[in-house]
């Protein structure tokens, strides 16, 4: 079978492997069908991912159907179309014991900390798959995990009915917190320097757009929300200045929801935060949020349509890659 290995930073190769036969009790063999490809591994493949390791199989965002089940797996069934949790936790640590394992001490992240699922197949703990109706399309299906991490960041920031969210960025993550958020009822502001994106964004359900090459970012949001700010600030881009943009556009009591992993240091001045009692929260991968997500995409819920430009063959992974940089591409889906 064959598998898409970054050896080391800038090497990437499609590589021949042993298929695994034998598979433990409580463990399920998927055969993959669709892994997308995500910021994360295009930074483990440049070297920009300060917690990767290789030799490195990438892809956390991956579907496909069971091919093999453990004697003691009742959860799945042979054919199911599941997909994949891609983190393992300690179960021990504070984090897991107060019910939040996304960030567990000893957290590991598949295609990141330990190998990923863009292999034709994978063996894995039957708790890390979630399964999803086969009659939600496998293009749809492969979307869970990144739908996750908008869910998670309107979960992070307790969105709600009424509630006005700004969402910095149109990529595929600021999209994925936009349809999160308009599903919980939010009026929901998108921000990005790419119109060709705003307009996608608005068809996604975007209740205003600012194009930020043309317009100061804040001065519009406080002419959208009557001089107040907004409930929630999201920032799906994830640079100093968005963040910085992000803290200063929330109104009294508002909530900053922060994705990013800038290390450099952002100018923000205490008053900022006080005056309002902002709260400033970090969101991480997800906690619990497959669930919700999978229900969602089973009951048509969010309109996903469309955020699939691209279905590449494994065997054009590198195709895949520039493909990744043009502005036209949403999400690239690598097919096994
Ligand atoms: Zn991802
Ligand atoms: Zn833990």
């Amino acid at each position: 079978m064959k598998q898409i290995l970054v050896k080391e930073p800038n090497q990437i190769e499609v590589v021949e492997a042993e298929e695994v036969v034998n598979i433990e009790n409580n463990e399920v063999k998927v055969k993959v069908l669709y892994a997308g490809l995500c910021g994360s591994d295009v930074h483990i493949f440049e070297g920009h991912n300060p917690f990767a390791t290789y030799p490195r199989i990438i892809g956390h965002e991956v579907m496909g159907t069971v091919e093999k089940v453990g004697a003691d797996v009742t959860s799945l069934e042979l054919g199911d179309q599941v997909v994949l949790e891609p983190i393992k936790t300690c179960g021990k640590c504070k984090p897991c014991k107060i019910g939040r394992p996304n960030i567990c001490e000893k957290l590991q992240v598949y295609g990141v900390h330990r190998d990923g699922g863009m292999q034709d197949s994978f063996v894995i703990e039957s708790d890390k798959l979630h399964k999803v109706s086969s009659e939600v399309e496998p293009e749809k299906a492969v979307l869970t995990e990144p739908l996750t991490i908008g869910a998670q960041a309107s979960f992070r920031g307790e969105v709600g009915e009424g509630d006005t969210v700004l969402i910095q960025g149109a990529g595929t993550i600021g999209l994925c917190c936009l349809l999160i958020a308009k599903y919980k009822g939010a009026t929901v502001i998108v921000s990005d320097l790419d119109e060709g994106k705003l307009s996608f964004a608005k068809e996604k359900g975007a209740d205003y757009t600012i194009n930020v090459g043309e317009y100061n970012l804040l001065d519009e949001v406080y002419k959208l929300t009557d001089d107040k700010g907004v409930d929630v600030s999201m920032d799906a881009v994830g640079i100093n200045a968005t963040f910085e943009n992000a803290i200063k556009s929330c109104a009294p009591a508002g909530k900053v929801v922060v994705l990013g992993f800038e290390e450099k240091p952002a100018q923000v001045s205490q008053v900022d935060i006080t005056k309002g009692e902002l709260d400033i929260r970090g969101s991480r991968l997800q906690t619990h949020q497959f669930p919700f997500v999978v229900d969602l995409l089973e009951r048509n819920l969010i309109n996903v349509e469309d955020i699939v430009t691209h279905i590449k063959d494994k065997d054009e992974i590198t195709e895949a890659l520039e493909l990744f940089k043009d502005d036209n591409s949403r999400k690239i889906l690598i097919k096994f």
